[in-house]
This record gives C-alpha cells, sequence and structure tokens, in this order.
C-alpha cells in the first residue's frame, strides 16, 4: 500500500512549484528565486517569492508561505485534503485509500458533500432547462437572447422553475439532507424551520471554483423579465465567498493571460454574449462593487483591466467606486462607458464585437474618467472644483508610488486648471501618506527586521549550515552551539545537528516541517529565502573563525565559572596557551 506521505513526495517531484504558482501569479526572475505580486495581500511591489530550489514560497509581506500545497490551498481556499487530492488527480498520482485523520475526514466529507450539493443542483437546473414544458420560459429567455446551445452547455446554463421544492425533492432522492442543502445555499429555511428551494424562476448560471475540476461552488439566478431582484446569488458559504469570486473566470484566464487584458462587466449575460461573439478575456462581476480579491487575482494573470459600465447613474456611480480598488492594486484601469440604452449584451448583439473593441481601444483611464465624471461640465466653478478636489485627493494619498502620484496630480492640474504645486502641497497638507506607511516592498527591509535581538555572528552560522551542509560534519562538536543565544536559532540548529548524516536528505522544507512552533516556522522561512553570506571560496575561512570563535567562548565560560577556584583558573591558562589546535569534545 502507497503511503499518504509518499504520495505527497510524489506530487511534489512531478508539481514544480513555479510552474504551479506561475499560472496565478506573474512571476519575474530575481536572482535564484521568482518574485510577484503577492495574491494574498494588497501590494505594489512584488514581495511575494518563490524559490525553485526550495520548492517554498514566501511573502515578505503577510508572511505567508509554505510548500505547493499550501499554496494550493491559500488560493483555492480548500482544505489540505482537498488539495492533495487536487494536485494527485491533476499529476496523475495514486492516492492511498486512508490518510487522513478521523477529523480531518469528517472536514472534508463536510465539505465533499457541499460541493457534491452544488453539482447536483447545477446538474438539476440544466434538466429542467432540457424539460419540454417546465424549462420552455428558460429556453425562450436564452434564444431571445441570442445564445446558442453550445455555450448553454459549455457553461452549464439551466433554469429554476416555478414552485417552492423542485430541488429539494431531487436533492432528498439523491441523498442529500436538508441541512446539508441548506449549508449549501441552495435551500433557505423558514422562520418554521419549513425548507424551501431558494431560486424560483431563474435562468441559472452556476459559478466554478478556478481549480482543474472547475467545481460548481454557487450560482447567480436570473429574472426572466424586469421583476426585481434582477439577480439571487448563492449566499455566503463555506464554499461560496460573493466577494471574491468573478464569473466566468475559469474559462477567461488562457486569454487574459495571453492578451494582458481583462475586460470586466456586470452581467453574466454580458460576459456571454462577448465570448459568443469571440471576446474570451471577459468576466463579469456578481451583481456586487469589485473587491481586493478578484481585482488581485486579475492581476495575478493580466497587465491591464477595461471595466465596461452602462451609461446610467448607477453604472457611472459603479464605475467611480472602484477607482480606489485599482489604485490601490495597482492594476491599470480603464473605463468604458456605453452609449446611452445599451449594456453589453446588447450593443454587441447589435453592432458587433468590431464596435465593441474600438470602444475598449479608445476608453480612457479610469482616473481621467473619474475627473471628467466628477467635474462634469462646471469647469469653471472654483467651489466645485474644490468639493472634487476633497473627494480625490484622499484617494491619491493611497497611490505611495511617488511617480505614479506626480502622474496624477499633472493630469489633475490640466483637467481641473489649478497649478500643480497648488495642488502639491494641498496634497501634502492631509499628511496620510509616506511617513506613516512602511514600504512593504523594500525586501532587503524585510530582511533585516529578521534580526531582531539575535546576533549577526549566529544568523551566519545557520546560513552557513543551511548553504554548505557539508559544515554540518565540520561545526558539530565544536562548541558552536554555545554560540547561538536565541532559541529560535538554537531549535533550528539542533534539528540540523540531529538529522545530519541519517539516510534522509535534510532538505529546508524537513527542517520547516520539523518545527514546532509556528512562528518558527515563519521566521526559518524568511530567513532561509536569504542567500549565502559568503562564497564558496570563502567557506573554509568561515568555518575555520567559528571554530576559534567558539573555543575562545568556552574559555570565557569557563572563566566565569572557575572564579574562586585559583587551581581551574591556572587549568584554564595553561590550555588558552596551547589554544589554536581543536580543543573538541
Ligand atoms: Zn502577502
Amino acid at each position: 500500500m502507497i503511503s499518504y506521505q509518499s504520495a505527497k513526495e510524489e506530487i511534489k517531484q512531478a508539481a514544480d512549484i513555479v510552474s504551479v504558482v506561475g499560472q496565478f501569479v506573474q512571476l519575474k526572475k530575481a536572482g535564484k528565486n521568482f518574485v510577484g505580486l503577492c495574491p494574498f495581500h494588497g501590494e505594489k511591489a512584488p514581495s511575494f517569492t518563490v524559490s525553485q530550489d526550495k520548492q517554498m514560497f514566501h511573502c515578505f509581506g503577510c508572511k505567508k508561505g509554505g510548500d505547493v500545497f499550501a499554496f494550493w490551498m491559500a488560493y483555492h481556499s480548500l482544505t489540505f485534503p482537498e488539495a492533495l487530492k487536487d494536485l494527485a488527480d491533476r499529476y496523475n498520482v495514486r492516492l492511498p485509500e486512508k490518510h487522513f485523520s478521523a477529523e480531518e475526514k469528517k472536514k472534508a466529507d463536510y465539505r465533499e458533500n457541499l460541493y457534491r450539493t452544488n453539482e447536483l443542483a447545477a446538474v438539476y437546473f440544466q434538466r429542467e432547462l432540457a424539460h419540454p414544458v417546465r424549462g420552455k420560459a428558460g429556453r425562450d429567455y436564452l434564444e431571445k437572447r441570442f445564445l446558442p446551445q453550445d455555450m448553454i452547455e459549455a457553461f452549464r446554463l439551466g433554469y429554476a422553475p416555478k414552485g417552492w421544492d423542485g430541488l429539494k425533492q431531487f436533492l432528498l432522492k439523491n441523498k442529500i439532507s436538508l441541512e446539508t442543502a441548506f449549508s449549501a445555499g441552495v435551500l433557505k429555511r423558514s422562520d418554521k424551520g419549513r425548507y424551501y428551494d431558494l431560486f424560483r424562476e431563474r435562468v441559472m448560471f452556476p459559478i466554478m471554483d478556478l481549480t482543474p475540476k472547475k467545481r460548481v461552488i454557487g450560482f447567480g439566478g436570473r429574472v426572466l423579465d424586469d421583476a426585481l431582484p434582477k439577480y439571487v446569488n448563492t449566499p455566503e458559504t463555506p464554499l461560496f465567498h460573493k466577494g471574491s469570486c468573478l464569473y466566468g473566470f475559469a474559462a477567461s484566464r488562457k486569454a487574459i493571460r495571453e492578451t494582458g487584458r481583462a475586460v470586466v462587466v456586470e452581467g453574466y449575460m454580458d460576459c456571454l454574449a462577448l465570448r459568443k461573439h469571440g471576446l474570451e478575456e471577459v468576466v463579469a462581476t456578481l451583481g456586487t462593487a469589485l473587491s481586493e480579491t478578484p481585482v488581485r487575482k486579475l492581476k495575478g494573470i493580466g497587465k491591464e483591466a477595461i471595466v465596461v459600465f452602462d451609461a446610467d447613474d448607477a453604472g457611472k456611480k459603479a464605475a467611480l467606486r472602484t477607482l480606489p480598488i485599482f489604485l490601490n492594486e495597482r492594476l491599470p484601469a480603464k473605463a468604458v462607458v456605453l452609449p446611452k440604452g445599451h449594456d453589453p449584451d446588447s450593443f454587441v448583439n447589435s453592432r458587433g464585437l468590431d464596435a465593441f473593441s474600438k470602444l475598449l481601444d479608445a476608453a480612457p483611464s479610469l482616473f481621467d474618467f473619474y475627473i471628467d465624471q466628477k467635474l462634469g461640465s462646471r469647469t469653471g466653478d472654483i467651489d466645485h472644483k474644490v468639493s472634487v478636489l476633497e473627494e480625490i485627493f484622499p484617494i491619491l494619498t493611497k497611490v505611495r508610488n511617488e511617480t505614479q502620484r506626480a502622474l496624477y496630480i499633472k493630469r489633475l492640474s490640466e483637467k481641473t486648471e489649478i497649478a500643480e504645486p497648488v495642488l502639491f502641497s494641498a496634497l501634502k497638507g492631509l499628511n496620510q501618506f509616506s511617513a506613516k506607511e512602511r514600504p512593504e516592498n523594500d525586501i532587503r527591509g524585510q530582511f533585516a527586521s529578521l534580526n531582531g535581538d539575535r546576533s549577526i555572528g549566529e544568523l551566519q552560522l545557520l546560513n552557513l549550515l543551511l548553504h554548505y551542509p557539508e559544515t554540518v560534519a565540520q561545526l558539530r562538536g565544536r562548541h558552536c552551539r554555545e554560540l547561538i543565544s536565541d532559541p529560535t536559532v538554537r531549535r533550528i540548529v539542533d534539528i540540523i545537528y540531529d538529522g545530519y548524516g541519517h539516510s534522509e536528505t535534510l532538505t529546508f522544507e524537513v527542517i520547516q516541517e520539523r518545527l514546532d512552533l509556528d512562528e518558527d516556522r515563519i521566521w526559518f522561512r524568511e530567513f532561509g529565502f536569504r542567500p549565502a553570506f559568503c562564497s564558496d571560496r570563502e567557506v573554509k575561512q568561515a568555518v575555520r573563525e567559528f571554530i576559534e570563535k567558539a573555543q575562545k567562548k568556552k574559555i570565557a565560560d569557563s572563566f566565569k565559572k572557575a572564579m574562586g577556584d585559583p587551581q581551574a583558573i591556572n587549568e584554564i591558562l595553561k590550555r588558552k596557551v596551547q589554544a589554536g589546535g581543536p580543543v573538541g569534545n
């Protein structure tokens, strides 16, 4: 029987962390490592680091890190068993039957049931759409919107018919408990405790996750007419977090990477209509304002976003709300506002993709759009200008890059006809930027922060042991451990000493796994990403110096202990004279 550990190893052999992470984060080579913008926290300069040798990643900003499984879990919000299964499937590694603890198993089963419920619901809605009688209204709607059959199938569109318990009965028949269906968000529960279908008389759009399996994690349901609410989405569940999802992302990821841009629209139908006409790099928000998480994910694969809005006031307001997010995440963004009376769906269906592409190509930056919208036609009105500036300054203070900020000020000056120096000094008056916020991009700064109370000497010693494993044999048993006062560093060195010489190789990762404390592991990961402090040629010299230092320390310590015992001091002095040769034990 294959063990779970060996399956894990096998996956690691196959799943190179740089290529796995590289599918979701744009990585650049930097020395021995790769760096990119962290998908787990907002940052403008890369502190997210991936090491190919170590097969580990670490973010110097938010401290998230670990191996390829840790990445997969964090990025896709999955449990370890799920990540293991995903990667095992992907890299054709067979997993043993039993490999998890009872607790892990229980949690995994619970989530597995939620996935199953969503999958069954998707199947149910698809069948209902195909039903000659019950699905007719849904099919008519899709036909009216010119959506071809192959796309209906590819995106697994469905229909939730009239009635309160069609899905409920279907799930019960498939041995899904009502409680589970409720947790998966497809049933609602009345005050009296009765369960009923959440989606009724709606065209159903399943929302898939970004894993290769494209698992259904939630649904958006759209009414057939103008009734409100226009969209109903799955509520928050353990699998579905509306704020971090984009519709159609799984399908468009490749195209976004290839074209470098992501076209963001507001509705599911808009997204599908554009795809039908051949624009593949398109995603839709889930009827909510765009939030940081999806922007961060887009930033991981594309170079710019073009946000498309309806011409109505709500559309424009939505456009304006997204500016701070794009500025914050520093993903260049453009804004397209469609002609009055159009949404992307109606526009592309009536005028074709060429006309739509022209709008995309001519799109102004979101910043310009924002200022134009705010200033409106009242450009001569000083009071109005001031009120616009009051709105825009707080946003500008979030732009930490000085060059970029200067560019925005220049644009602002052109548009408001207020001299740049005046704007600069007004902005400085707010005094909110720079001083307080530590630049998170300074990797060297982050490395320096590692030292804390630790002496450079002990850090160099650990660095030497890690980068030149052959020095372990030369330094172990030479009292070098006594040079270390920091408990974390001691614990790590003990693991290295203990493990050295055993049959298995003591990799960076094995050391990390043997550390019991989370804080030790984080510190160690961060430390491990530092380069060697000496070159190959200097190793011998470094070893010699550490041994000498350790000897001196041992003698000094003995002195302290022997104070008051003249005989002992004499002995030590004699030894000190002879010192130079090894004094090891
Ligand atoms: Zn981070």
